[in-house]
């Protein structure tokens, strides 16, 4: 890593208007008093950082949470960011942006902020089912909001589709499917519903008719197919992009790129050391400083996270980075899973097929315990 590499900014904005069932995401409740204390102290980090870094920045992402929330905020906020860090000209600089509510001011405050991709969070497209999942708007505000973004000149729309939901089949999530393609976005990110510890629908797990993990497995490989087969290309397990409209800030978390988060929650990549912000806006609005989490970017870490890309684990980029082919073990692990159709090997590297992809969990975990 040299210092001229492009570093991606991650800034987490942890305000919900109500928690979903099945978040377990850190976010507190929506307040304008905390946003404009949380907005102080982040561009106060942000100055406090760039001021550190030399190296410039070309992608910005705001997660949560729900960033949309801070309406006007973003443009202080951005520009904070610009004048702390040299933010390259064409930088990717996303939003999250959840359907429904004041639209047309969230939309306005994001253009004028320069946000150039939003990350929008469809779902489905059942108001049933987004009233089951806890979320706080239509279906038809997904049109609106993809409709009002377009008229608004924004050209890099992904939207969230999420799958194995309860009660849900094949036939369900081809409808979802269709919904979320009908509204032409660039790129997809697929989620398996998972009951996370501390969520509504962890709660009530045993009355919700979830699928096992045959049936979530089916879905996901059908929903690989038919995205496949509108134009998708499957770049990484859970996300699906046209040509050339890969999520520039995600991809650097998979190819160990390096990245600064701010904000509680927030991880961060830097300088060969990971580190994050706990899960308290308080203490964050208190000045508290991140946590370390030791080193990152080793050949194990390498390994696990390119395995998730469509394009695998490729050995050149093993050998520009570590020096040395990847360890034998590695293919030798892989060798029975490409007999059963669950990777590929090929001279350039070892990626795995959408069947490797739909229990990555645990054939990643069978590669890195052949490392041990
Ligand atoms: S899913 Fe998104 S909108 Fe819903 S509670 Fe979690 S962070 Fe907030």
């Amino acid at each position: 890593m040299t210092d001229k590499e492009p570093l991606g900014l991650y800034l987490h904005v942890p305000f919900c208007k109500k928690r979903c069932a099945y978040c377990s995401f850190y976010s507190s409740f929506d307040s304008e008093e905390l946003k404009d204390e949380y907005t102080k102290r982040l561009i106060t980090v942000i100055k406090e950082r760039g001021g550190k870094i030399s190296r410039p920045v070309n992608t910005v992402y705001f997660g949560g949470g729900t960033p949309s929330l801070l309406y006007e905020r973003l443009s202080i906020i951005m520009q904070a960011v610009r004048e702390a860090f040299s933010v390259t000209g064409d930088a990717e600089i996303t939003l999250e942006v959840n359907p429904g509510g004041d639209t047309e001011r969230i939309l306005s405050a994001a253009a004028n902020a320069g946000i150039n991709r939003l990350s929008v969070g469809v779902q489905s497209g059942s108001d049933k089912m987004l009233a089951l999942l806890g979320r706080t708007h239509t279906a038809k505000d997904a049109i609106d909001t993809v409709s009002a973004a377009r008229k608004l000149g924004f050209k890099n729309i992904s939207a969230d589709i999420m799958i194995a939901l309860p009660g849900s089949d094949i036939k369900s999530l081809e409808n979802d499917i269709d919904f979320v393609c009908a509204l032409k976005p660039q790129h997809i990110s697929a989620y398996i519903l998972k009951t996370e510890e501390n969520t509504l629908f962890y709660k009530k797990a045993k009355t919700l008719d979830l699928p096992d993990d045959d049936g979530a497995a089916d879905q996901y490989l059908y929903l690989c197919r038919c995205l496949k087969s509108r134009g998708f290309n499957h770049y990484e397990i859970s996300n699906f992009c046209l040509d050339g409209m890969e999520s520039r800030h995600n991809l650097k978390y998979w190819d160990c790129s390096e990245y600064l988060g701010i904000g509680p929650s927030a991880h961060s990549f830097l300088n060969g050391k990971r580190f994050h912000y706990p899960e308290n806006l308080h203490g964050f609005l208190k000045g508290c400083d991140p946590v370390p989490d030791g080193d990152g970017g080793d050949a194990e870490e390498y390994i696990m996270l390119s395995l998730r890309l469509g394009r695998g684990l490729l050995f050149d980029g093993y050998r520009k980075r570590f020096g040395s082919n990847p360890p034998e073990k590695i293919i030798n692990t892989a060798k029975p899973l490409e007999k059963v159709g669950l990777c590929r090997i090929t001279e350039n590297g070892i990626s795995l097929t959408d069947r490797g992809m739909a229990v990555s969990n645990s054939i990643i975990t069978e590669f890195l315990e052949s490392m041990e």
